[in-house]
């Protein structure tokens, strides 16, 4: 999506295909999993608030619901391409898989940018997204949520649109809904959250304590935010973060080498992750290009923010000092880049595990809105955190055992899973 010559579909492609080759998956499993098993394009007609009307592409792709029903985001953003939809589409039927919970992978989107429309645009363009695909989605069959900026109001119109069509309420029809409104407490938190306990788990590997660490993220929305949040709750100390400046359409990186309280930026972001850059610099940042999150001489590197970051043209700029990439955006790293980490010293923690949190607590969120009885944040989160623990612990086994690469591992995992599932069910 950020460039055109990149194509995350031939990325997850290339994955699949080179895992697949080590299980010796059979060629019928594997042309039923490495492609998209349906996938839906439609037109968005919305009346915009000038009295014009503007049509909006929007896409649905349910890649695999072997395991379940399909489950994951609806994304915003202006060069949204169906390509990227039917890679995250994969990545979550393997992300749902790795840590092991009952949904396939699904993913949808919309071209359009949010942050030019008005709210009664926005609700327009929700409800008209749902009025498209209302009979191809629902609590038992694909099961929306939030993604790139879009947000539980956006979930809320989108269930209200669903129930009105369908005449009665299915509150496990979408999850990252606000709480109270059929929302999970811990789903805003959850995938930031679960980024950071998965940390916990690798720096216990590599015997590192959290005090010990500094950290440089790329991306200040709502994964990032809560990411680095609790890791200063853990003693970590983040030197540089980097996120998009919409009125400038560039990104600047924002970096204290003394270490800075999170508090003190999210007072001056606004809800899609930018910082404003005159009151960063008033508290004292040096504000640089922003690519010089990857050059920082810290000792974990997060990409949270969108796919193809981290490439074959600056990956050799990665600090001898980095010990851990924890990909907490989803296909951040080209295949290229990812042959050099591999070959490197430096410890990955792959996106469809690292990031798994969001996914998790959604299905949380699912089961609470199918039984319409809430659990408490405390029990919320723990029950988050035993389930991503037991993933990394798997996948960390695993790679120690077979002397696999961590996304080798995990894919090898979530690979098996979906293949027993399609044998199982006698699709193969
Ligand atoms: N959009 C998130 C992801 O990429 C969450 C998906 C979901 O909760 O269904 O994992």
């Amino acid at each position: 999506m950020s460039s055109t010559s990149y194509n995350p579909y031939e990325t997850a492609q290339q994955q699949f295909d080179s895992v697949a080759e080590k299980l010796n998956l059979d060629r019928a499993t594997c042309e039923l999993l490495r492609q998209p098993m349906r996938e839906y394009h439609f037109l968005i007609p919305v009346k915009m608030d000038d009295g014009s009307v503007k049509v909006f592409k929007g896409f649905r792709v349910q890649h695999n619901d072997a395991r379940g029903p399909a489950k994951g985001g609806i994304r915003f953003h202006p060069l949204e391409t169906i390509d990227t939809i039917r890679a995250l589409a994969m990545w979550m039927t393997w992300k749902c898989s790795v840590v092991d919970i009952p949904l396939g992978g699904g993913k949808g989107g919309i071209i359009c940018d949010p942050r030019n429309l008005s709210e009664r645009e926005q609700e327009q363009l929700c409800r008209g997204y749902v009025r498209q695909i209302a009979r191809n989605v629902g609590p038992f069959t694909d099961v929306p949520a939030p993604d790139v900026m879009s947000s539980a109001k956006h979930m809320l119109w989108m269930l209200d649109e669903y129930e009105t069509i369908h005449g009665a309420k299915y509150p496990g029809f979408i999850t990252g809904k606000p709480v109270g409104l059929g929302g999970s407490l811990g789903r805003t938190e959850a995938t930031g959250y679960g980024v950071i306990y998965v940390l916990r788990e690798a720096l216990k590997e590599l015997g590192i304590k959290f005090s010990d660490t500094t950290a440089s993220f790329q991306g200040f929305g709502n994964v990032a935010s809560h990411a680095v949040s609790l890791y200063q709750q853990l003693g970590g100390k983040v030197i540089a973060i980097s996120c998009w400046n919409e009125a400038d359409k560039k990104a600047y990186t924002f970096r204290n080498k003394n270490g800075f309280d999170v508090k003190e930026l999210t007072a001056i972001t606004d809800s899609y992750g930018t910082i404003d850059k005159d009151k960063a610099r008033d508290l004292g940042f040096d504000i640089l290009p922003g690519e010089a999150w990857i050059e920082q001489d810290v000792d974990i590197l997060v990409p949270a923010a969108l796919e193809n970051q981290i490439t074959s043209a600056n990956v050799h700029k990665i600090s001898k000092q980095v010990r851990v990439i924890l990909e907490a955006a989803n296909g951040p790293t080209t295949t290229d880049a990812d042959e050099v980490i591999r070959n490197s010293n430096i410890f990955l923690v792959p996106d469809f595990l690292a990031n798994a949190g969001g996914v998790t607590c959604s299905y949380f969120e699912q089961v609470q809105s199918n039984m319409n009885y809430y659990w408490e944040k405390d029990e919320v989160l723990s029950k988050l955190d035993t389930k991503m623990t037991s993933a990394f612990r798997a996948v960390y086994e695993l790679s120690q055992n077979r002397k696999l690469y961590m996304r080798d591992a995990a894919y090898v995992i979530a690979i098996n899973r979906v293949a027993q599932a399609v044998k199982s069910r006698g699709w193969v």
